[in-house]
């Protein structure tokens, strides 16, 4: 249809939406990642996936979710407690499309065992996927995916609620978790006085004939309208995990008082809530006393996600620059075969390339960790190591992403400011970067041996690649040293980026030696393009990030 024109001016040189593309097909680094780490068998189910979630339509939906931010409804018109929240259609929507493909339960037998081959690999693929077109009701799908890590903790309560967990229907009903099609599950740890350091929780759970009584708060607790919560609190034996529904076993709404919903940067399709328990209701997951070892389970797979997210978002700021640039024309020529937009396009593909690879490399030892000590070490040293860098990454790598498509990339009318608002979350929750640098060195001293062997493996893979071996030694040294907490972001930084080497190694060697070369063997300067990549080589980064 042709649009009406205006009276001054035809419309011209400006690139058509980025819209009705198969978010799979179009990304050839994704497609090889999925392959190289035990994929290829879902590829059909992941172009089905790509291609929904590609359309203008999950776009739009994806718009509307973010503009109609969720509402407390804390009262009736009579003053009764509701403490409800409500969500724009376009959120529901969002949450039913990622729930029908699995996102929140995939990598689960209907036990709640890993369900092993690749799902963890294919999910991530979705993930990575779902999070290019709405970042937000991730929130859930990721914590109710995690949470059965958790649950596993307490045998009778997972299996009692596998059944609700284990479906594929969204039900956004406000009602007792075990009489709904499918439930979603949240956690609250955060209180005010303490966050990363969850033992300073002033939250306390009294034991009582039917459970325990939770009396306290969180200070952030996301997505309240999940119909239950892991949530950290002191018993009489120490910190420990609860299992807390909306509704107490009798059917009655259980003590949970929102106090507001916050006002955030970005993030705004999610929900995150100030919350007060007045003597709720909750069942103990896992022991008194080891709160922290329990809840670790479920957070171990929200920081892969976070990772997975962020890629992710990157991604797609890359896939719109590229697009952009391929059809807007500047002094005659389009801004895709300007030499120096061509710089800049090409060293963040070569970014991208190296962090889907990375973080697909990362989902293998997650699906193989369980019958492989090797994996479950490198799953262990680099989920923190990854989370670090990856999600650190997203900002600067969205802010050059927006400035590819000018003035557009900074209004709201497009997809990019919404990215950009949105990349910093995932480096701040599920523990920050510096508490993600010292999970690393945690990691180191308390299995220094397997830890050690990661390293001689990574060592192995990136043998002779540029800065590789000098990265490896530099990397060892700065983790025997006694001051190793002072060095510690130098190290991760390093780690990951040997792990980004070996990962792609293994996809496209010659990108590998690309990314080895700007990365390792020098440090890569501040601006994306700031780099002497040869003409053959941006072509061939640039025709595999978007054909
Ligand atoms: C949008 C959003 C939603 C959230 N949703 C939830 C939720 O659903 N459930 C939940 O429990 N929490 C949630 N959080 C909270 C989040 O997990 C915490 O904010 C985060 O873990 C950091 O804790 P804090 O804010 O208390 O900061 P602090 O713990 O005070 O940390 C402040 C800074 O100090 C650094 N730091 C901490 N310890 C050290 C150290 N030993 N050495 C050096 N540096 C250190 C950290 O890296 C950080 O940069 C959410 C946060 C946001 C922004």
């Amino acid at each position: 249809m042709t649009q009406p024109s205006f009276e001054t001016h035809e419309v011209f040189n400006q690139s058509p939406p980025f819209e009705d593309v198969n978010l799979l097909k179009a990304d050839r680094p994704l497609m090889d990642a999925v392959r190289a780490n035990g994929g290829a068998d879902a590829e059909q189910e992941l172009i089905a996936f790509g291609a929904l979630w590609g359309s203008a339509d999950m776009a739009e939906q994806g718009r509307l979710a973010n503009e109609n931010t969720p509402k407390l409804r804390s009262f009736d018109a009579k003053g009764f407690r509701r403490d409800v929240v409500e969500f724009h259609p376009a959120y529901h929507q969002m949450m039913a499309r990622s729930i029908e493909a699995g996102l929140h339960n995939s990598t689960w037998t209907a036990q709640g065992k890993p369900a092993g081959g690749s799902s963890e690999v294919v999910r991530a693929a979705k993930f990575y996927i779902a999070s290019q077109v709405e970042s937000g009701h991730l929130c859930p799908i990721t914590m109710t995916r995690a949470s059965v890590a958790a649950l596993a903790s307490q045998p009778e309560l997972l299996a009692r609620t596998m059944p609700v967990i284990g479906t594929r229907n969204y039900d956004p009903a406000f009602a007792p978790w075990w009489g709904k099609r499918g439930m979603t599950l949240g956690m609250g740890m955060t209180e005010k006085q303490g966050g990363t350091d969850v033992r300073a929780n002033m939250t306390t759970a009294e034991r009582t004939s039917d459970g325990y009584r939770i009396t306290g708060h969180k200070w952030f607790m996301s997505a309240p309208m999940c119909d239950a919560f892991l949530v950290l609190a002191q018993a009489e034996g120490g910190l420990t995990c609860f299992f807390l529904p909306r509704f107490a076993p009798d059917g009655s709404v259980n003590a949970l008082r929102f106090q507001r919903l916050k006002d955030k940067l970005g993030n705004r399709s999610n929900a995150s809530s100030e919350v007060e328990f007045a003597g709720a209701y909750a069942e103990r997951v896992g022991d008194e006393g080891r709160g922290i070892s329990t809840i670790i389970q479920m957070v171990q797979l929200t920081r892969q996600d976070c990772a997975i997210s962020s890629a992710g978002l990157m991604r797609s700021g890359l896939a719109h620059a590229l697009h952009h640039a391929r059809h807007r024309s500047v002094f005659q020529k389009h801004l895709a075969d300007q030499p120096l937009m061509q710089s800049v396009l090409a060293d963040m593909a070569l970014h991208v390339e190296a962090t889907v690879a990375l973080v697909m490399r990362l989902c293998r030892a997650f699906d193989r960790a369980l019958g492989d000590p090797s994996e479950a070490a490198y799953m262990r040293l680099l989920t923190p190591a990854i989370k670090y860098w990856v999600c650190k990454g997203a900002p600067p790598f969205l802010y050059e992403a927006m400035e590819c498509l000018g003035g557009n990339g900074y209004v709201e009318d497009g997809i990019l400011a919404r990215h950009f608002r949105e990349s910093p979350v995932n480096a701040i929750w599920e523990g920050s970067g510096n508490v993600m640098c010292l999970d690393v060195l945690r990691a180191l001293s308390r299995e220094a041996e397997a830890a050690t062997a990661v390293l001689k493996i990574l060592a192995e893979e990136t043998r002779g690649l540029p800065g590789a071996a000098d990265a490896v030694a530099s990397v060892s040294q700065a983790f025997r040293r006694g001051d190793s907490e002072r060095v510690a972001r130098l190290a991760v930084e390093k780690l990951a980026l040997l792990a980004a080497v070996a990962a792609l190694n293994a996809v496209t060697p010659a990108h590998a030696e690309l990314f080895a070369a700007t990365r390792l063997a020098n440090v890569h300067p501040s601006m994306y393009g700031a780099v002497d990549l040869d003409p053959a080589a941006i072509r061939a980064l640039l025709e595999r990030a978007l054909p």
